[in-house]
């Protein structure tokens, strides 16, 4: 029997958040992001109102305050958003306990044991929406579908304040007239690749023999990209929140004394952890280094940051910091780890701004995932990683 999954994806998440703090700046062009004077600071997040002057999230700031001059920036506020979003959480597991947040606005909810509960999809939404508009006073779109891809899509086409559910059946059909870049996972590089191609929609897409595709966007992709053109995703709903941390280790094939050896090995695994927090939507606020010598001790040197990161220039400071400690014990290495936790949903974007020397990294990190989602991981290493990439392999 087919599952229903319920894709909840709040309104100018933002935006909203602070139009409710504060009634004035209901109904008006409201820009939430960085320094309006800085030239690299991007939207985080625009009212409706605002994204009628085609404003959208990552503009940058200078370009929509060309568009609308009169609209209102506000930079973003620390902290309440993620608190919206746990407040907003607990109102969803009222529903049903099969539910994994997405993002920080985003959830997954398997709703297939509790749609009769309501008496039917429409008014399980229904609810779900009132309850958050009587408490939070923000609004958001409910898609629901046999999976989560097409559920997604479905939200997405009915944005703001929208329901849309796709019957059992249906989702090929649903699909097929909507522009390629509506699928999830086609970036404006696949896109274009895939324009290039003259396929405009999904129904084209689906069309295309997988060989003919696999030239163009690599074969892992092309695999993805026909399932999806047919409504094909996945169902499964983790029932639990975010992983409790994320890590990579490795042994040596003969134990190591040479620290500057050791080292580039251990940037390395950071490098594979932090990228993997980055694809989960997390940031760790503890990193730990695990070190076992040659006689089988195993220590674990750990620092905690006073705010939350994914970025790997931060979590390669930390563990330079852990080094010495590590060192202190002048045996050989046998084993090197990196454990990232006390892990959290990523806010970074609102962060990025108080810190805008981070600026830069973020965007080259964004840079930087994309290649390796386009040409697999080892295709880009950072500095100092470099020397690890040809010490030794990851074993993990
Ligand atoms: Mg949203």
């Amino acid at each position: 029997m087919p599952k229903r999954i319920l894709h909840i994806d709040m309104d100018a998440f933002f935006a909203s958040v602070e139009a409710a703090r504060n009634p004035a700046l209901r109904g008006k062009p409201l820009i939430v992001g960085g320094n309006a004077d800085d030239a690299r600071s991007v939207v985080s997040s625009a009212s409706y109102e605002a994204r009628r002057y085609g404003i959208h999230s990552a503009m940058p700031i200078a370009r929509a305050r060309k568009l609308c001059p009169h609209g209102i920036f506000m930079r973003c506020s620390h902290g309440v958003y993620g608190e919206t979003s746990r407040r907003i959480q607990v109102i969803l597991e009222t529903t049903t306990p099969i539910i994994q947040m997405a993002s920080i606005d985003e959830a997954n909810l398997d709703i297939t044991g509790s749609i009769h509960l309501y008496g039917g999809e429409a008014t399980l939404a229904k609810y779900i929406k009132d309850a958050i508009v009587e408490q939070e006073h923000i609004t958001c779109t409910i898609g629901i579908a046999s999976n989560k891809m097409v559920a997604k899509v479905a939200a997405n086409e009915c944005k703001p304040d929208g329901f849309l559910s796709i019957a059992y059946g249906d989702e090929r059909a649903f699909l097929a007239p909507l522009p390629v870049g509506k699928l999830p996972g086609v970036g404006p590089h696949t896109r274009e690749a895939l324009e290039n191609l003259g396929i405009m929609t999904v129904k084209q897409l689906a069309a295309v023999p997988a060989p003919r595709l696999e030239r163009v966007v690599g074969e892992q992709a092309a695999e993805s990209l026909l399932r999806a053109a047919v409504g094909v995703g996945s169902d499964t709903v983790a029932a639990h929140g975010p992983p409790k941390s994320v890590s990579r280790e490795t042994t040596f094939k003969a134990d190591l004394a040479d620290w500057r050896v050791i080292e580039p090995v251990v940037f390395r695994l950071a490098e594979h952890c932090a990228h993997t927090l980055r694809m989960d939507g997390l940031e760790a606020k503890r990193i730990t280094l695990k070190t076992r010598y040659s006689d089988f001790q195993t220590k674990s040197f750990a620092k905690t940051l006073a705010d939350p990161t994914a970025l790997d220039t931060d979590i390669m400071a930390a563990l330079h910091e852990l080094f010495p400690k590590a060192k202190a014990r002048r045996a050989r290495v046998r084993l090197v780890g990196v454990n990232l936790s006390a892990l959290s949903w990523n806010q970074h974007q609102m962060r990025l701004f108080e810190r805008e020397h981070n600026d830069k990294w973020e965007r080259l990190f964004e840079t930087v995932d994309a290649m390796r989602g386009k040409l697999g991981f080892d295709a880009v290493h950072i500095g100092k990683a470099l020397n690890g990439a040809s010490q030794k392999k990851p074993s993990t």
